[in-house]
């Protein structure tokens, strides 16, 4: 089966949200004083195993786990384990890489191949500023580790003016060494964003003219649902820039998300959805095809909600 919604987009990528709670505390991403749900709040171990073969089977096809930080759940493995039995294109997972290196050796025997990583500052006081943890060496061991065990690495840098723009080049000549993809974030208006957003946004074109001093781009091809645009640099590194506010990538638009509760959402900007707790295959039909039916093709200009409690 395959689910197109009212604007024929094929919807086929889910973004599952384990937890809202995280280890680290991005100026960007959290509230001063976060709140954060209750274990019994959170969907199980099995509503995941059960909700995911449901949505696989209605036509899902990739799935990426994200919070708060997957990662922290005592039952992280069981549930990559349990995904890993589902047939899906593509497993992946979104994490600050502070409690990957224990998982990774279980982690090479599952089919999730595909791992991005936060990474706002390439040196330890960039790091604390960023995310007010001074762990950056274990991060980047654990991101040199993962790649050098052959897992597909991304990383994901949100880029902000006085905070890490100057770091553009230490980022290019990164990816050129190692051989990782590292994605350029426009800040978005979300959560705690939005209130230093004037001060802290650095546009798409802004980062591009900082790469083209830097080197000749040459753009990559990619999908249409793609959410970065590419370049290959002199040398050899793999720049993609995720401009969400300035070149808004909506109308290509693929994916559905769930949150840590259960509930079904539209639009990553959207605070709006639909539980799928205890439902049935036929109800949570129903409910995708009335999910579907509010995707927005136009860009929401801003969601008061922080992208830990939205799942990122
Ligand atoms: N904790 C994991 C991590 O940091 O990779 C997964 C969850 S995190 C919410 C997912 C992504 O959302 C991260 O790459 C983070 O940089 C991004 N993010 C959070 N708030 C953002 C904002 N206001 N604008 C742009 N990206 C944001
Ligand atoms: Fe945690 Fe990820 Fe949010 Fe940073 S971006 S505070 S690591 S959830």
């Amino acid at each position: 089966m395959r689910l197109f919604d009212s604007h024929n987009r094929h919807i086929h990528k889910l973004r599952l949200s384990l937890l809202d709670a995280c280890n680290l505390r991005c100026i960007y991403c959290m509230p001063q004083n976060p709140q954060f749900l209750n274990q019994n709040e959170l969907l199980s171990r099995q509503d995941i195993k059960s909700l995911s073969s449901i949505l696989v089977n209605l036509g899902i096809d990739e799935i990426r786990l994200t919070g708060g930080e997957p990662t922290m759940r005592s039952d992280f493995m069981d549930i990559v384990k349990d995904l890993s039995l589902l047939e899906l294109k593509k497993l992946a997972f979104t994490t600050n890489g502070l409690f990957l290196k224990q998982h990774l050796p279980k982690l090479k025997k599952t089919e999730c191949r595909n791992i991005n990583f936060s990474l706002d500052s390439l040196n330890e006081k960039g790091f604390f500023n960023m995310t007010g943890s001074r762990d950056f060496q274990k991060v980047l061991q654990a991101i040199l580790m993962t790649k050098e065990l052959g897992f597909n690495v991304k990383i994901n840098t949100v880029l902000m003016k006085n905070m890490n723009h100057h770091e553009i080049k230490d980022f290019v000549e990164f990816s050129g060494k190692y051989g990782i993809e590292v994605r350029f974030l426009e800040l978005m208006r979300i959560g705690p964003a939005r209130n230093r957003f004037e001060e802290l946004f650095i546009s798409a074109d802004k980062i591009i003219d900082t790469l083209k001093n830097i080197s000749t781009l040459m753009p990559i091809q990619l999908p249409v649902d793609s959410t970065s645009f590419n370049f290959k640099l002199n040398n050899k590194a793999n720049i993609g820039i995720i401009a969400s506010e300035s070149k808004p990538f909506c109308g290509g638009c693929s994916r559905l998300r769930l949150s840590a509760t259960g509930k079904i959402r539209p639009c990553l900007m959207m605070n709006q959805g639909f539980s799928l707790k205890n439902k049935s295959t036929d109800e949570i039909k129903k409910i995708l095809l009335k999910t579907m039916a509010l995707k927005p093709v136009d860009r929401i200009y801003e969601v008061l909600q922080p992208m830990n409690q939205i799942g990122g």
